[in-house]
């Protein structure tokens, strides 16, 4: 048996030589906006270049925020105000860009992403940082709010304007602002000549290029334990958004209430716990994973088919992974004994 400094030794030196290969040159960052703590990685830049990076994503992100924040007094209470007393909005190109894909993304989800359910969320308890504590809304309410049921349909957009002809449309951006941020700061990273990055918004995420001559490889979150359920390289300039029950809830009464809610029914949805989706489109991977989410086990198929999304990961209340064709083909699981159902989506 080698002495104990002799092993000491030779961990050290290799220690050394490992380090003495270059290094990848992967420069990182946190900013905290969108709600979340993001994550920005730069592969293979000067330091000035990479802080340029940074500065592009802070700036992109902090305007969305600002705009679309559906509880901070800002401009989007003011239109929320304004929709609920029946006035003609006057909307500027971007908001008008933001809001065109929000509805052609709604009308695709069969309205299961419903950006216009901000008072029920809101009587739900999660326009708040905190966790909310409070009881559930009642079923009075609950039940009123659907009566009422508004949806992006009620939305009349033109190049300047935006009218609704339903007074309970009250925007909510939650499960759309975030992608749809995204996008626009890796758009402005490309113009800026920047290939290799990846925006980490709290496990939601766009990647564009390698991490020199090996792909991104990303985490998802295991929904119901410490850890990651799978791991995805990402290929080019692609998208992950998750959709989970365990990113905002309350308990009441011994039943967990979680954030996203069922348009058709006004409380959350109960069928997943969890929803993966891959697309080029940060803004479209986003809204997808909150519909899929709602459309459970046996609806998301047809609903992913509507919105042009193949690569899809559901998990249900009795962790089976559901996974379409093309999300298995690529998607690594990194638990034992999982339970998968891969949906041919040629059905
Ligand atoms: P996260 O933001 O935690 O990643 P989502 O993208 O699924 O999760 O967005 C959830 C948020 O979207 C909620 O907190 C709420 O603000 C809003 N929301 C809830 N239900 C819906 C729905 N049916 N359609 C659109 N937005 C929703
Ligand atoms: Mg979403």
């Amino acid at each position: 048996m080698k002495p104990l400094w002799l092993s000491l030794l030779l961990i050290a030196t290799l220690g050394i030589t490992a380090c003495s290969e270059a290094p990848p040159q992967v420069h990182k960052a946190k900013l905290f906006t969108l709600g979340t703590l993001v994550d920005v990685s730069v592969h293979h830049l000067d330091k000035a270049s990479a802080q340029q990076a940074v500065k592009i994503i802070e700036d992109e992100l902090a305007i969305i925020n600002r705009q679309w924040h559906a509880w901070q007094d800002g401009p989007l209470m003011q239109i929320n105000q304004q929709l609920a007393q029946g006035k003609t909005i006057t909307i500027d190109s971007s908001s008008h860009h933001f809001l065109q894909q929000a509805q052609r993304l709604a009308a695709n989800s069969d309205q299961l992403f419903n950006p216009t359910i901000g008072s029920l969320v809101e009587q739900w308890g999660f326009h708040s940082d905190d966790r909310p504590d409070a009881a559930p809304p009642t079923k009075k309410r609950i039940n009123a709010a659907r009566k009422q049921m508004p949806s992006m349909a009620n939305i009349t957009l033109t190049a300047t304007t935006l009218t609704s002809n339903n007074p309970a449309v009250q925007f909510d951006f939650g499960a759309f602002g975030k992608g749809y941020a995204i996008d626009r700061a890796v758009e402005q990273l490309k113009q800026a000549g920047i290939k290799d990055a990846i925006v980490n918004a709290g496990g939601d995420l766009r990647a564009i290029g390698s991490k020199g001559d090996r792909p991104w490889r990303i985490g998802v979150r295991h929904p119901s334990e410490a850890g990651v359920i799978a791991s995805i390289e990402t290929d080019g300039d692609e998208s992950v958004f998750t959709s989970g029950n365990y990113e905002r809830f309350f308990d009441f009464d011994g039943r967990r209430y979680h954030h996203i809610i069922d348009p058709r029914s006004g409380y959350p949805a109960n069928d997943a716990i969890s929803v993966t989706v891959i697309h080029n489109n940060a803004a479209t991977a986003d809204a997808a994973a909150t519909a899929l989410f709602i459309a459970g086990t046996t609806q998301w198929p047809q609903i992913a088919k509507q919105m042009g999304i193949d690569e899809v990961m559901l998990i249900d209340n009795d962790l089976t992974i559901y996974m379409s064709a093309k999300m298995a083909q690529r998607i690594q699981i990194e638990i034992d004994d999982a339970q998968i159902k891969i949906i041919d989506d040629e059905r």
